[in-house]
């Protein structure tokens, strides 16, 4: 497994077998993306991942506009989480 995929997944405590939803879609996610892109020294921080589905994956990367999204969709996650307690 990717170290940012097993990051990503001890953070949510999946375990290996778990459904992971798409953050964008709900559909089930297949890959754990970056999106600051690694290209761009992209690090493996919670803050910079998210979980998504094929198309979702694919259109990230042809969209900035998409990605930009999803880097707000993460921080409205992770200040939620902060609430939460995890
Ligand atoms: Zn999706
Ligand atoms: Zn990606």
């Amino acid at each position: 497994m990717q170290k940012h995929v097993k990051i990503y997944m001890q953070h949510f405590d999946y375990g290996i077998d778990d459904f992971i939803p798409c953050e964008s879609c709900g559909r089930k996610a297949v890959d754990i993306h970056h999106v600051i892109f690694k290209s761009h020294s992209g690090t493996n921080d919670i803050d910079n991942l998210v979980s998504l589905c094929r198309p979702c994956h694919e259109k990230a990367h042809d969209s900035r506009q998409f990605n930009n999204y999803l880097k707000q969709l993460i921080k409205k996650r992770d200040e939620e989480n902060k609430i939460q307690g995890l």
